[in-house]
Protein backbone atom coordinates (compact mmCIF):
# COMPACT_ATOMS: atom_id res chain seq x y z
CA UNK A 1 0.00 0.00 0.00
CA UNK A 2 2.52 2.60 1.47
CA UNK A 3 5.89 3.30 -0.01
CA UNK A 4 6.92 3.03 3.51
CA UNK A 5 6.08 -0.50 3.81
CA UNK A 6 9.07 -1.90 2.38
CA UNK A 7 11.80 -0.23 4.69
CA UNK A 8 13.42 -1.01 7.20
CA UNK A 9 13.34 0.61 10.88
CA UNK A 10 16.60 2.26 10.23
CA UNK A 11 15.38 3.77 7.20
CA UNK A 12 12.30 5.13 8.27
CA UNK A 13 14.30 6.62 11.36
CA UNK A 14 16.36 8.15 8.87
CA UNK A 15 13.63 9.66 6.45
CA UNK A 16 11.49 10.48 10.33
CA UNK A 17 14.36 12.90 11.51
CA UNK A 18 14.84 14.43 7.64
CA UNK A 19 11.29 14.97 7.85
CA UNK A 20 11.50 16.63 11.35
CA UNK A 21 14.94 18.69 10.65
CA UNK A 22 12.67 20.12 7.15
CA UNK A 23 10.06 20.76 9.16
CA UNK A 24 12.27 22.52 11.43
CA UNK A 25 13.85 24.44 9.61
CA UNK A 26 10.90 25.80 7.33
CA UNK A 27 8.56 26.25 10.52
CA UNK A 28 8.82 30.44 10.24
CA UNK A 29 7.21 30.49 6.52
CA UNK A 30 4.29 28.64 7.30
CA UNK A 31 4.37 30.25 11.34
CA UNK A 32 4.06 33.56 9.39
CA UNK A 33 1.69 32.87 6.39
CA UNK A 34 -0.60 30.94 9.59
CA UNK A 35 -0.57 34.55 11.11
CA UNK A 36 -1.24 37.01 8.52
CA UNK A 37 -4.61 34.26 7.44
CA UNK A 38 -5.48 34.76 11.35
CA UNK A 39 -4.83 38.47 11.60
CA UNK A 40 -7.09 38.82 9.17
CA UNK A 41 -9.37 36.52 9.39
CA UNK A 42 -10.27 35.75 12.55
CA UNK A 43 -11.37 39.16 13.30
CA UNK A 44 -13.48 39.34 10.20
CA UNK A 45 -17.81 39.65 11.17
CA UNK A 46 -17.65 37.24 8.48
CA UNK A 47 -15.51 34.53 10.48
CA UNK A 48 -17.40 35.07 13.43
CA UNK A 49 -20.98 34.63 11.87
CA UNK A 50 -19.84 31.46 10.43
CA UNK A 51 -18.23 30.55 13.37
CA UNK A 52 -21.87 31.14 15.19
CA UNK A 53 -24.02 29.49 12.51
CA UNK A 54 -21.61 26.57 12.75
CA UNK A 55 -21.70 25.90 16.78
CA UNK A 56 -25.68 26.08 15.85
CA UNK A 57 -25.62 23.83 13.37
CA UNK A 58 -23.28 21.10 15.64
CA UNK A 59 -26.02 21.44 18.69
CA UNK A 60 -29.04 21.10 15.97
CA UNK A 61 -27.05 17.47 14.56
CA UNK A 62 -26.81 16.94 18.52
CA UNK A 63 -30.38 17.47 19.31
CA UNK A 64 -31.44 15.37 16.44
CA UNK A 65 -32.93 18.17 14.50
CA UNK A 66 -30.50 16.57 12.15
CA UNK A 67 -29.90 13.32 10.98
CA UNK A 68 -26.15 12.64 10.75
CA UNK A 69 -26.11 10.21 8.29
CA UNK A 70 -22.67 8.85 9.03
CA UNK A 71 -21.23 8.78 5.91
CA UNK A 72 -19.72 11.33 3.22
CA UNK A 73 -22.86 12.66 1.31
CA UNK A 74 -20.33 12.92 -1.70
CA UNK A 75 -18.35 9.36 -1.62
CA UNK A 76 -20.01 7.47 1.02
CA UNK A 77 -16.91 6.89 2.97
CA UNK A 78 -18.11 5.84 6.50
CA UNK A 79 -17.19 7.85 9.59
CA UNK A 80 -14.72 5.17 10.79
CA UNK A 81 -12.35 5.79 8.18
CA UNK A 82 -12.82 9.81 7.79
CA UNK A 83 -13.70 12.84 9.54
CA UNK A 84 -16.95 13.63 8.49
CA UNK A 85 -17.46 17.32 8.49
CA UNK A 86 -20.92 19.65 7.79
CA UNK A 87 -20.54 21.80 4.83
CA UNK A 88 -22.54 24.88 4.79
CA UNK A 89 -23.51 25.86 1.07
CA UNK A 90 -24.66 29.01 2.29
CA UNK A 91 -25.03 30.65 5.52
CA UNK A 92 -27.84 32.53 4.42
CA UNK A 93 -29.98 32.10 7.81
CA UNK A 94 -32.61 30.22 5.27
CA UNK A 95 -30.14 27.93 4.67
CA UNK A 96 -28.06 27.58 8.16
CA UNK A 97 -29.90 23.97 8.51
CA UNK A 98 -29.51 23.22 4.63
CA UNK A 99 -26.07 21.11 5.03
CA UNK A 100 -24.25 17.88 3.92
CA UNK A 101 -22.53 15.66 5.38
CA UNK A 102 -19.06 15.10 3.80
CA UNK A 103 -15.90 14.06 4.46
CA UNK A 104 -12.85 16.77 5.18
CA UNK A 105 -11.01 15.99 1.48
CA UNK A 106 -15.02 16.04 -0.36
CA UNK A 107 -15.57 19.02 1.79
CA UNK A 108 -12.21 20.90 0.80
CA UNK A 109 -13.27 20.04 -2.70
CA UNK A 110 -16.56 21.75 -2.02
CA UNK A 111 -15.45 25.14 -0.39
CA UNK A 112 -13.28 25.60 -3.42
CA UNK A 113 -15.61 25.27 -5.79
CA UNK A 114 -17.82 27.79 -3.71
CA UNK A 115 -14.75 30.02 -3.26
CA UNK A 116 -14.96 29.60 1.19
CA UNK A 117 -11.01 29.16 0.93
CA UNK A 118 -9.52 31.66 2.86
CA UNK A 119 -8.23 34.06 0.76
CA UNK A 120 -9.79 32.65 -2.76
CA UNK A 121 -12.49 34.91 -4.39
CA UNK A 122 -16.29 34.50 -3.78
CA UNK A 123 -17.71 31.49 -5.39
CA UNK A 124 -18.84 32.25 -9.10
CA UNK A 125 -22.45 32.89 -9.96
CA UNK A 126 -22.36 29.96 -12.14
CA UNK A 127 -21.04 27.72 -8.97
CA UNK A 128 -24.01 29.13 -6.78
CA UNK A 129 -26.32 28.29 -9.37
CA UNK A 130 -24.91 24.62 -9.35
CA UNK A 131 -25.13 24.48 -5.70
CA UNK A 132 -28.51 26.05 -5.42
CA UNK A 133 -29.48 22.96 -8.06
CA UNK A 134 -27.71 20.35 -6.07
CA UNK A 135 -29.09 21.28 -2.98
CA UNK A 136 -32.89 21.30 -4.99
CA UNK A 137 -31.98 17.47 -5.51
CA UNK A 138 -31.40 16.94 -2.21
CA UNK A 139 -34.22 18.49 -0.53
CA UNK A 140 -36.46 16.71 -3.20
ZN1 LIG B 1 -16.17 12.23 0.70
Amino acid sequence: MSRYENLTEDERRIINWRQTQYHRDHREPYREAARRWAKKALKSPEYRYKQMVQRITRAAVKSGLIHDPGVCQDCGVPREFARIEIHHWSYNPLHWFDVRFVCRACHMKRNRADGFIAGAKKGSKKSAHKNLEEARVVNA
